[in-house]
């Protein structure tokens, strides 16, 4: 008798044979999104990761990066053991170390710093995920000198949400994919929040929805979009404002949002030279006041009962003269050189399209709205018996963002969001929690600690007011970054960019060690490149000591910046530790529910590495920290990051994690340590989501459903209304400083500029790179991130790398043919401030003054465990060596970082250049460095192989 199917069935061709003996759920560190994992095991390898199915952020869609997860794994360029420097800074020459002399060397020069000045550490980490631990740590340090990547990445888009609507774009809110019909998107590339709007604008497609790509080149969202709009780089903010003008003129606002919800009501004085000019008229208990149409009187903004009026001059009670912010704003852009005509050409959008743009969305907004059949009770207790939709959304990131002018673009995009009403409302953006904060977020930065003491508070905040900077009495910066000074004053994220040439130049004055996590500053983490080698690797000349004194670095990789460590930790991968995705630093959730999530170890490390979070635990626990041990100077976490993750409470009932919390694990968002709550992440998949009421999912900011939630679960500390600000009276306040009124004013070298780019409005001005109006540089120059890397660790992958082995300079056509330039051609590119040699490709998607090329995926010859003559350091290269890190020297010989004068962001997109065909053909790109000498690292083989194990055994005949 024949013998049933599956029997008959050729092993070798079954559809779902079983490839693991075990699988185990985890979070992706492939680059910022976070989605969740299943990595299937066998025999104690990984046999391939999935995406996991059931998790908020990725629906189980896993991206190239994710998958090649295992050849980060195995990657020849792991860092083995701890490392001491035996040659001179740069060279590459290290002698491994045992553990304990490693941590042993970093509490004596760490406790010595502590005991003398702490502030003499700086500690800044790169694409950190585990900020509220290592911002913590530098509290209880007591150096404020802390911060991570945001100064120089995105931090104008923070900032500018963060000061306009309470929350921002990037990964803390999201368009409504299910409803809305009209998308903008701003500057986006493959970025964070990668997979969530690859299945968001899936579900655009399939429901007709229009998409709207602005960005000067066309790749990856802008290639599927159904409209791509070409534009100028760094000119965003002026057509934001030219819609802005064109829906003002053609009245399609939504005036009764504004009037509810925005500050536009609020009565801003008017008493041009006086201290209070341009500050909002307030009340005896501090409110703001409004011009209330009903009762035709001055009353509180916050009384439930007005009917504020959005324009009209008022007369205060005490004689002053005051306008609706409204109509300070409306006049501004009516003006006509806001006009699509006269912005067109230096946007490089046709004046039709401007007009036409503004007019779809004003369409989808108010045509198309539509109502949800929700009842709500706002904050002031009406009830209302609908949620109103305006079906259109945006988002932005880096592209507006990393301009000198990016703070107020974005801020600009906000103004064009809420004249729409499209603020978390049906169809529009939505805040995902614990967004949107109170305007401005309470949190401060803190100043220097005494010697032996922690902080008084978190090292990076929100100023409120000039009073709130880290100036000293002579008005310089107490921060080795800058942050918060009159050249930085809402430096949110602190300013990565320019620790090390300020710690090299010890002004404004010495540190001791610089100490560095994930942050590669000698390549792609540094503007200006060349000389930032030469910074980390200069002695001083009178005392021979290095200008940086010292520098401790923790990485798993051997990247380009291990050359220069004094001392290197070495890291665990991602698959290799515990780790944690909180609520505390930059969380998980989506519009409709908070989450959070947890990393845990799906392999034990094949080397003597640590994760870095327990080996920073671990020298706070030495260091005696406070906060890491207990009243017996006993380590407080004794089982390290997870006991950490687990029993740390930031304040009563708040932890890092915020699932399965209480004494039985009942408990959301707040609640007493539950010892099993590691335990319960495991068990379920790693990660927690709470579904916000139904009910509170639109209005947050003024919902009385979400204000109350979000104070239980700990994510605000009253359940007020948030009130968006078209109009900045922080902003105000720093102008008025400028201007000579109150106790803390700039000194004479900041006055002018602050009072230029402290305006309380929305303003646009050529980015300062460009505003000299040189013919000399004629094209823009950018970078974009490829979906199928995401920063340096992804040219190191093996199968990320024959995807992009080597980049190319992107030309358009036309612009290459003016330069009879071929595709394959060398050419030279050229700055103000230096010339790289790379190879030319030509192509129609591009904005025809802009040139572009993928970023971080050249690399220096000899790092990472590559071939000394890879393509990534034969012909890939890095365009950062030819962007300045300072702006040219001012009247008296002062540099200004080459930054957004309100946030101090990096302008790296403001890089402007000329191209010229190659003298003489050439195979290498120009720079070239010379080779540091490699680490003790794992063989590389010539091909590196991945599986070949797992193939099942040839059949036997
Ligand atoms: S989008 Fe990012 S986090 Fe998600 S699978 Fe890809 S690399 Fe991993």
């Amino acid at each position: 008798m024949p013998d049933s199917g599956s029997q008959q069935r050729d092993p070798e061709i079954a559809k779902s044979v079983p490839v693991s003996d075990e699988v185990k759920y985890t979070t992706c560190y492939m680059c910022a999104c976070r989605c969740g994992i299943k990595v299937h095991l066998k025999d104690g390898s990984i046999r391939y990761i999935e995406g996991n199915r059931d998790h908020p952020v990725n629906r189980g869609v896993l991206c190239a990066k994710g998958s090649a997860g295992i050849m980060q794994q195995y990657s020849p360029a792991r860092l083995r053991k701890p490392l001491k420097r035996v040659g001179p800074r740069g060279s590459g020459e290290f002698q491994e170390i045992e553990w304990e002399e490693a941590l042993a060397t970093a509490v004596e020069w760490l406790g010595a710093i502590r005991a003398r000045d702490p502030k003499e550490l700086a500690l800044f980490t790169g694409r950190d995920q585990s900020q509220a631990l290592t911002g913590w740590w530098a509290t209880q340090f007591g150096t404020l000198n802390y911060a991570a990547h945001g100064g120089f990445c995105s931090v104008n888009m923070a900032a500018a949400g963060l000061y306009t609507i309470g929350g921002s774009f990037w990964e803390f809110g999201e368009p409504d994919w299910e409803r809305t019909k009209y998308f903008l998107l701003f500057g986006v590339a493959e970025d964070h929040d990668s997979n969530p709007i690859k299945l968001g604008l899936g579900k655009l497609k399939g429901r007709g929805a229009k998409i709207v790509s602005i960005n000067p080149v066309r790749t990856g969202y802008s290639a599927i979009a159904d409209e791509w709009i070409g534009i100028r780089p760094g000119t965003d903010g002026l057509l934001v404002l030219a819609l802005v003008h064109e829906i003002l003129r053609a009245g399609k606002i939504d005036a009764d949002y504004l009037a509810a919800y925005t500050n536009a009501p609020w009565l801003v004085i008017d008493a041009e030279g006086a201290a209070d000019h341009g500050l909002f008229a307030r009340g005896a208990d501090g409110a703001a006041l409004v011009w209330d149409r009903k009762r035709a009187a001055i009353v509180s903004a916050s009384d439930a009962e007005a009917l504020p009026a959005l324009t009209g001059e008022r007369r205060l009670p005490d004689g002053r003269r005051a306008v609706p912010a409204f109509e300070l704003m409306a006049r501004r852009y009516l003006d006509p050189r806001f006009a699509p005509d006269a912005v067109a050409a230096e946007t490089g959008v046709p004046a039709s399209t401007i007009k036409r743009l503004a007019v779809e969305a004003a369409h989808a907004a108010f045509n198309e709205a539509f109502v949800l059949d929700q009842p709500w009770t706002d904050a002031h207790g009406r009830r209302h018996a609908t949620m109103l939709g305006r079906p259109v959304a945006m988002h932005a990131m880096r592209g507006i963002s990393a301009h000198s002018n990016g703070f107020h673009t974005c801020r600009a995009l906000h103004l064009l969001q809420m004249l729409l009403g499209a603020v978390d409302t049906p169809g529009s953006f939505r805040y995902e929690p614990p967004y949107p904060r109170p305007i401005p977020p309470a949190i401060k930065p803190a100043g220097p600690a005494e010697a032996g003491k922690p902080l008084a508070g978190p090292p990076l905040g929100f100023p409120h007011g000039p009073e709130d900077l880290l100036v000293d009495a002579a008005r310089k910066p107490l921060r080795i970054d800058r942050a918060y000074s009159w050249e930085a004053p809402l430096a949110a994220h602190g300013l990565l960019h320019l620790v090390v040439r300020n710690a090299w130049k010890r002004d404004p004055y010495r540190i001791d060690t610089l100490f560095l996590y994930m942050a590669n500053m000698s390549w792609n983490s540094a503007m200006n490149t060349a000389e930032t080698m030469q910074m980390l690797a200069e002695r001083d000349e009178a005392s021979g000591e290095y200008r940086i004194p010292r520098i401790i670095y923790s990485d798993a990789y051997a990247s380009e910046m291990v050359a220069y460590a004094d001392l290197v930790l070495p890291d665990t991968t991602y698959l290799e530790r515990y780790d944690c995705i909180s609520l505390l630093d930059r969380p998980i959730s989506d519009s409709d529910g908070a989450a959070d999530a947890i990393r845990q170890p799906v392999l034990k490390p094949d080397r003597d590495v640590r994760p870095f979070q327990d080996v920073l635990i671990e020298l706070g626990a030495r260091l005696k920290l406070p906060g890491f041990v207990d009243a017996e100077g006993k380590p407080k976490y004794p089982g390290l990051y997870p006991d950490y993750i687990v029993n740390h409470e930031r304040r009563p009932g708040m932890g890092p994690l915020a699932g399965w919390r209480g004494s039985d694990g009942t408990a959301e968002g707040l609640g007493a340590v539950n010892p099993q709550q590691l335990e319960r992440y495991v068990e379920h998949q790693c990660f927690w989501r709470a579904e916000i009421p139904e009910g509170a999912r639109f209005y947050k900011f003024a919902n009385r459903a979400y204000l109350d939630w979000a104070k239980a679960m700990g994510f605000i500390d009253r359940a007020d209304p948030i009130v968006l600000q078209i109009y900045s009276e922080t902003l105000q306040k720093f102008r008025l400083a400028a201007q000579g009124h109150g106790a803390a004013q700039p000194p004479p070298e900041h006055r002018e500029r602050v009072a230029a780019y402290f305006d309380p409005l929305p303003i646009w001005y050529r980015p300062f790179e460009e505003s000299d109006g040189s013919a000399d540089y004629p094209l823009h120059a950018i970078t974009q991130r490829p979906a199928a890397m995401y920063h340096s660790w992804g040219s190191q992958n093996a199968w990320l790398r024959q995807i992009h082995g080597e980049n190319a300079l992107y030309i358009h056509r036309a612009t290459a043919a003016a330069h009879e330039i071929a595709d394959g051609d060398w050419v030279s590119v050229v700055s103000r401030h230096g010339r790289i040699a790379v190879r030319a490709k030509t192509m129609e998607g591009v904005n025809p003054d802009t040139v572009w090329t993928w970023n971080a995926i050249g690399k220096r010859s000899g790092a990472w465990n590559l071939d000394p003559k890879a393509a990534e350091s034969q012909r890939g290269f890095l365009v950062n060596h030819l962007i300045s890190d300072l702006l040219p020297p001012r009247e008296g010989g002062y540099r200004y970082a080459n930054a957004d004068p309100v946030t101090g962001q990096a302008a790296w997109y403001d890089l402007r250049v000329r191209i010229e065909k190659a003298p003489a053909p050439t195979q290498v790109s120009e720079p070239h460095f010379a080779a540091a000498a490699s680490p003790p690292l794992a063989a590389r083989p010539s091909i590196l192989r991945y599986g070949a194990k797992f193939r099942p055994q040839a059949k036997k005949t």
